[in-house]
C-alpha cells in the first residue's frame, strides 16, 4: 500500500496557478485508500470518518458520497459535517469536555452516538435528556490502560491520559443509567487507544481488555449492539512500515465476532494523511557558521505536528530537471516568530535558492486543520485534485 505520487510538473503547475503556500488532496487517492480500508474487513463495520484529522467542506461531501459517517469532537465539527450534507444519525460524538449547549443538541437531533468520557458527563447527559423528553443513546469510552507506542502527546488510551473511563467507573456508571434509564440507553463501548499506531499490539490488548466490559452488560440485560474501536491507525512518514490494513481488520473480526455486534470505527489519519501535500517557497537562504536555513513561507502555523509531536515530514525539492549542483543540509524553518517553527531539521536537499518550491508530503492530516493564523499570517489555501 502506498501513498499518492505528487508529480513534481503537477505540482509546480498548481503553484504557479495559485499563489503558495497551499495544501493539496488527491480525492482520488483517498478513495482508493476507503476503499482498501472498507475491504479490510469481510464483514460490515461502520465507518465514521474522524474529520479532526481533515474537516476539508469536498473531502467531507467526498465521504458522505461513500456512505460513511463521522466523528466529531465538538460541535462545531458536526455543524461543518451538517453543512456537508451529512446527517445527524451519521454522527458520534467524542471528546472529554462536552458543554451543555453542545449535548444539548446532540441529544435534540438525536444524533447516533454520545461516546461518554466521564460519570459527570453521562449524569449532564440525562439531565438535559429528562429536560428535553428524548432519550440520548451512548457509549462508553472506556481506558483499557494499554502502554503507549506512540508519542506521548498522542496517546489516549494509558491511565495518565484524560481519555476514557477506568474500569473502577462502572458501578457508578451503572447506578446512573439506573437513575436515568428513561433517558439514556446505552448502545456499547468504544476506545481510541491512540494515534499513529504503527503496530496492532495494543490495539489487540485494548480490545481484549474492553471485551470483558460489553459482555458484562449485555449478560445484564443492557441493549448493547456495538463495539467502536476508534481510529488511530498510523501512517509511514519517514520510512516506517505500512499497517497492515488486512490484518487489522482480520484482528478486529475475529476478536469481535463471538459478541455478535455491530463493529463501528473512527478512523482518520489513514483515510487523508497520506493524499496531502503542503507546498511552499523559499523566500531566503541564510547560512550561518553552523547552520543553512531555508526560510520558506509555511511553518508551525500551517503544519504544527514538527514542532509539537518531533513529527518528522518528507521534504521535497520541487524540481522538473534534476539540479546538477550538490546537496546540501538544511533547516527548513518557517516565519513565525518561535525557535519551534521548522518543518524539517538537518535535511540533504538539493542546493536550494530564493524562488525554489518544496513540497512537505504526508500532510494531509492534521495539517490544515491544525493550521492557525498565529503571528496574524494567512491561512494556507487547499487545493483539491479530483483526478
Ligand atoms: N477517535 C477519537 C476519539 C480520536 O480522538 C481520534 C484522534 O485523536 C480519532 C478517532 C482519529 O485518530 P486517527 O486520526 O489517528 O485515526
Amino acid at each position: 500500500m502506498s501513498g499518492p505520487q505528487f508529480l513534481h510538473s503537477q505540482l509546480e503547475k498548481l503553484a504557479r496557478k495559485y499563489d503558495t503556500p497551499f495544501y493539496v488532496y488527491d480525492l482520488e487517492g483517498i478513495n482508493q485508500r476507503l476503499k482498501k480500508f472498507r475491504a479490510s474487513f469481510h464483514g460490515d463495520v461502520e465507518v465514521h470518518y474522524a474529520m479532526k484529522a481533515n474537516a476539508n467542506k469536498d473531502i467531507l461531501k467526498n465521504f458522505k458520497k461513500h456512505k460513511i459517517g463521522v466523528d466529531v469532537v465538538s460541535w462545531g465539527e458536526a455543524k461543518v459535517a451538517i453543512d456537508a450534507g451529512f446527517h445527524h444519525r451519521d454522527i458520534i460524538f467524542s471528546g472529554v469536555g462536552k458543554s451543555i449547549e453542545e449535548i444539548t443538541k446532540a441529544v435534540k437531533h438525536q444524533i447516533k452516538q454520545i461516546n461518554v468520557e466521564s460519570p459527570q458527563e453521562l449524569i449532564r447527559i440525562g439531565e438535559v435528556a429528562k429536560k428535553l423528553k428524548k432519550k440520548a443513546q451512548v457509549a462508553f469510552r472506556m481506558n483499557p490502560n494499554v502502554s503507549p507506542q506512540t508519542h506521548p502527546y498522542i496517546t489516549t488510551g494509558f491511565r495518565e491520559n484524560k481519555f476514557g473511563m477506568d474500569a473502577s467507573f462502572l458501578p457508578e456508571l451503572r447506578g446512573i443509567l439506573t437513575k436515568y434509564k428513561k433517558n439514556i440507553e446505552l448502545k456499547g463501548v468504544t476506545l481510541h487507544i491512540g494515534s499513529q499506531l504503527l503496530t496492532l499490539d495494543s490495539l489487540r490488548e485494548a480490545i481484549l481488555k474492553t471485551i470483558p466490559i460489553y459482555l458484562d452488560f449485555k449478560n445484564s440485560g443492557y441493549p448493547v449492539e456495538t463495539f467502536d474501536v476508534g481510529g488511530g491507525l498510523g501512517i509511514p512518514y519517514d520510512g516506517q512500515t505500512q499497517i497492515d490494513l488486512a490484518a487489522y481488520g482480520a484482528m478486529v473480526e475475529e476478536l469481535l465476532k463471538p459478541l455478535e455486534c455491530r463493529i463501528l470505527c473512527e478512523p482518520g489519519r489513514i483515510l487523508v494523511g497520506e493524499f496531502g501535500v503542503l507546498v511552499a517557497e523559499v523566500q531566503y537562504i541564510k547560512k550561518t557558521p553552523f547552520k543553512n536555513f531555508a526560510i520558506v513561507n509555511t511553518g508551525m502555523n500551517h503544519l504544527i505536528r514538527p514542532a509539537l509531536y518531533s513529527a518528522v515530514h518528507r521534504i521535497e525539492k520541487i524540481e522538473t530537471r534534476a539540479s546538477a549542483e550538490a546537496s546540501e543540509l538544511y533547516d527548513v524553518v518557517g516565519p513565525v516568530c518561535e525557535s519551534s517553527d521548522f518543518l524539517g531539521k538537518d535535511r540533504y536537499l538539493p542546493k536550494l535558492h530564493q524562488g525554489d518550491l518544496l513540497a512537505i508530503l504526508d500532510s494531509g492530516a492534521y495539517g490544515f486543520s491544525m493550521a492557525s493564523n498565529y503571528n496574524h499570517h494567512d491561512l494556507p489555501k487547499e487545493i483539491i485534485l479530483k483526478k
